[in-house]
């Protein structure tokens, strides 16, 4: 399978380059190369890791019709997947008003797939989010993996792969997507975004080598004007500069668990400072200046507390207490921690 060379400029996600999947992509090659194709694959892996982008490039190498390695990312078919616009793929998702896919949603799908492909000698059928299948939709899709027809192949896509049933995984030929390390999630993010190395790095690892995560959070203003903000008055001994801190997590709170994260990766780099007195193991490297001042304004002692303080918090809120005052006593007690 080849991969396409980085066009400038042009920003589909199934005609990136992949990386750090070699192993995966090894894998849809000797497929390929065999001519042997299962009848369903499942993708599997934490949300964002790339699930879609390689399940898309493994049917634009099956479906493409060019010569030589695959996909050609030039003919017509290759072309048709680019723009999302190819006649014998589908999409299955959720239905917007459902909280989950269900059985009709398969009943519909397997009378459309009776029929030969449109153009193709093979009809994909993503499945996304496939394990927000009831255990009805679940039982009639298993009916047509058992009798598949042969011209139509299934690609399941799920984040957690143990809420599908047994009998649905054992039919499916596993891709387990893995988070990639983090010099490969910052080359991704190097390549789409505007962005420095250092900032790179950063963001690579607080998404924990997940891309799709790493890119929300590197292309979201606002978590980066409040991590900002936020590393900027940390060091502050005065309590109101604190609490006006307080606002960055409530607002928004699906991004204070983030925020959370920044805290801790913060600490633990002042740790690290302050102990090694190196950089080359420093996280937040595109806050060195920062993180050289802060450093005097906090005991070795303190910056432990702290650390376990923000996981306390974090517990704490996931166990329902108050937001507010948990994260108000949270950003108190960081004073404490001054010399
Ligand atoms: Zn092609």
């Amino acid at each position: 399978m080849v991969l396409r060379p980085d066009f400038p400029g042009e920003k589909q996600m199934n005609t990136r380059p992949i990386v750090g999947q070699s192993q995966l992509v090894k894998m849809m090659d000797s497929i390929i190369a065999s001519g042997r194709v299962a009848h369903a694959y499942l993708f599997t892996g934490p949300f964002g890791a790339g699930k879609k982008t390689l399940s898309l490039l493994f049917a634009q190498a099956l479906l493409c019709e060019g010569e030589g390695e695959k996909p050609c990312y030039s003919c017509r078919s290759c072309k048709q997947i680019d723009s999302n616009n190819h006649p014998d793929i589908y999409h299955l998702v959720k239905e917007e008003d459902k909280t989950r896919i269900i059985v009709d949603q398969i009943r519909d799908l397997r009378e459309r797939i009776r029929v030969k492909p449109y153009q193709s000698e093979l009809r994909i059928v993503f499945i996304h989010r496939a394990q927000e299948m009831t255990v009805q939709a679940q039982n009639a899709l298993l009916k047509t993996l058992e009798e598949p027809p042969s011209h139509t192949k299934f690609f399941l896509l799920a984040d957690i792969a143990n809420e599908l049933l047994p009998t649905i995984i054992s039919r499916c030929q596993i891709f387990k997507v893995n988070s990639l390390s983090t010099p490969d999630t910052a080359k991704i993010l190097m390549d789409r975004l505007d962005i420095l190395r250092e900032e790179a790095s950063f963001f690579a690892t607080i998404a924990c080598g997940i891309p799709g995560k790493a890119l929300m959070l590197a292309s979201n203003e606002d978590f980066k004007q409040k991590r900002d903000r936020l590393i900027e008055k940390l060091g502050s001994k005065r309590p109101n500069d604190l609490l006006d801190l307080v606002p960055l997590f409530t607002e928004d709170r699906d991004l204070a668990f983030d925020l959370f994260d920044v805290l801790v990766f913060w600490f633990r780099d002042l740790l690290v400072a302050k102990e090694t007195g190196r950089t080359d193991k420093i996280i937040n490297m595109d806050k060195l200046s920062y993180l050289g001042r802060q450093t005097k304004a906090f005991t070795s002692r303190a910056l432990q507390d702290n650390i376990e303080l923000v996981e306390k918090s974090r517990r704490a809120i996931e166990g329902y207490s108050n937001f507010q005052l948990t994260i108000e006593n949270m950003l108190l007690a960081f004073t404490g921690g001054a010399n």
